[in-house]
């Protein structure tokens, strides 16, 4: 089973995405903060990192950054609800960007994109 770190400030998010994602079939983990998440990824290495951009204290961008220099090569799913972030080369980085909503569809898609183009690759 594919493992995914959820990591976003807002309690509701973290329910919303943990039980839409566990639907589709995956096991999820949830974070409130950069810095919850990197404890968690002291221990575990997930398959997949969904990372809000937005958040108090460390911002997504900046976790991913520390991500990919201690844990290399998971796939990072950056999350905002502002599309202006799109023309922002710092999330260039990440795999992908999906601005949030209410309806899952894109993000549900964008995992499932990821991790057929990781099995193919
Ligand atoms: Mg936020």
């Amino acid at each position: 089973m594919k493992t995914i770190l959820v990591v976003d400030d807002e309690q509701n998010i973290r329910f919303l995405y943990k039980e839409e994602l566990e639907d589709e079939g995956y096991q999820v983990s949830v974070a409130a903060t950069g810095e919850e998440a990197l404890k968690i990824l002291d221990t575990k290495t997930p398959d997949l990192i969904v990372l809000d951009i937005k958040m108090p204290g460390m911002d997504g961008i900046e976790l991913m950054r520390k991500i990919k220099e201690d844990k290399g090569d998971i796939p990072i799913v950056l999350c905002s609800a502002y599309g202006r972030y799109k023309q922002d080369f710092r999330v260039w980085a990440s795999d992908a960007y999906v601005v949030k909503s209410a309806d899952l569809t894109e993000l549900k898609l964008t995992v499932k994109e990821i991790f057929n183009q990781r099995q193919a690759g």
